[in-house]
């Protein structure tokens, strides 16, 4: 029998999970980024302004529209500098950020958060519509500091991810020690338009092969410094598809905890089941599927340059391979991300 694991009924709802508007420190408003967002397929955008948790419920046209009120938080190495100029490619030390979207509407009660630190942009000016359990918390950059920040983000609940560690300098010996994020991003368009190489897949296998159970999310972080027609303009270029019944805040939130999803910057998974061993998958014309697993053994279905696969089988080892996850190529190199099928979930 199959085991499907993005389900057969239901919406495709295209998403962007990390977003900022002129709440913090983006150059378009909120009502200018559903526009553009919606203009492109997208039923859903999460507006995780930094550290200013806000409802944005007046943006939702049923079926058509649906906002997600989230906010971005960070803590920074001792001797971090940078970022007072507005320009992101400068300054130096390593820094941790991580979205917190609210798994329902009306959770609105901001965690670690400090009244005296942390403003951005126009943060300020909503200082006094905020709801936090305390103002006076004292982030702290280290493996303890970063993951408590997390467990609170989980516990009180939020959807929370680690967000762009190549910008942030990140790697191995920082975020192998973070605990409780339920995704990472393996794709930020706004990181990747100035110049970064954002595509994290390196970091999604090291944290997948710790044994943590994350998810794979391909987000824009647009702060919209370029004008739309611009080709660096960090609008539309990275997202995620969420299956799900219906175009409703629980109902989408439930999906992202499933893990009911998959990322991309271009191609498209259409199924991906499991069946008497064997995974499946089917996608939009691709150059290339790629299967990788916790272990030292992979698979690849490969067209020539002037054709194209939309389909690739994988035979599983349960013994030895942890997870399974796709990854499919296209011909401009743009990339689809499953999220992995752990072994302990086949039936
Ligand atoms: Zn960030
Ligand atoms: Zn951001």
């Amino acid at each position: 029998m199959k085991q499907f694991f993005l389900p057969e009924s239901g919406g495709a709802f295209k998403a962007n999970l990390h977003c900022h508007s002129t709440v913090s420190d983006g150059r378009l408003t909120v009502e200018e980024i559903k526009a553009q967002y919606m203009k492109h397929g997208y039923s859903i955008v999460a507006f995780t302004d930094h550290d200013v948790l806000l409802s944005h419920a007046d943006l939702n046209e049923p079926g058509r529209f649906l906002a997600l009120n989230g906010y971005e938080m960070e803590v920074n190495e001792q001797g971090f500098t940078g970022l007072k100029s507005g320009d992101l490619t400068f300054g130096s030390g390593k820094t941790a950020h991580m979205c917190l979207v609210a798994l329902e509407p009306d959770n609105l009660t901001q965690v670690c958060y400090n009244k005296d630190k942390y403003i951005w942009g126009n943060a300020k000016a909503f200082i006094p519509e905020l709801k936090f359990d305390r103002d006076d918390y004292e982030r702290v950059y280290s493996h303890e500091g970063v993951s408590e920040m997390m467990r609170l983000g989980r516990e009180h609940g939020f959807f929370v991810t680690y967000n762009h560690p190549t910008w942030s300098m990140e790697s191995w010996p920082d975020y192998s020690g973070y605990e409780n994020m339920h995704a990472v991003e393996i794709w930020n368009t706004g990181c990747e338009r100035i110049g970064y190489d954002e595509y994290n897949c390196h970091c999604f296998d090291d944290l997948l092969r710790q044994g943590k159970r994350v998810y794979a999310l391909a987000t824009d972080d647009n702060h919209n410094g370029q004008p739309l027609e611009s080709p660096l303009d960090d609008s539309c270029g990275g997202w995620v598809v969420i299956r799900c019944e219906k175009l409703e805040y629980r109902c989408v939130t439930d999906a992202l905890l499933r893990g009911s999803f998959y990322a991309s910057t271009g191609p498209e998974i259409h199924d991906l089941w499991a069946e008497d061993g064997v995974l499946h998958v089917t996608t939009s014309p691709a150059h290339r599927i790629n299967f990788i697993t916790g272990a030292r053994h992979t698979g690849s279905v490969g067209a020539h340059r002037s054709e194209t696969v939309c389909e690739g089988a994988f035979r599983m080892d349960p013994a030895r391979d942890g997870y399974v996850r796709v990854e499919v190529i296209d011909q401009y190199g743009e990339r689809a991300v499953s999220n992995p099928v752990w072994m302990d979930q086949l039936k």
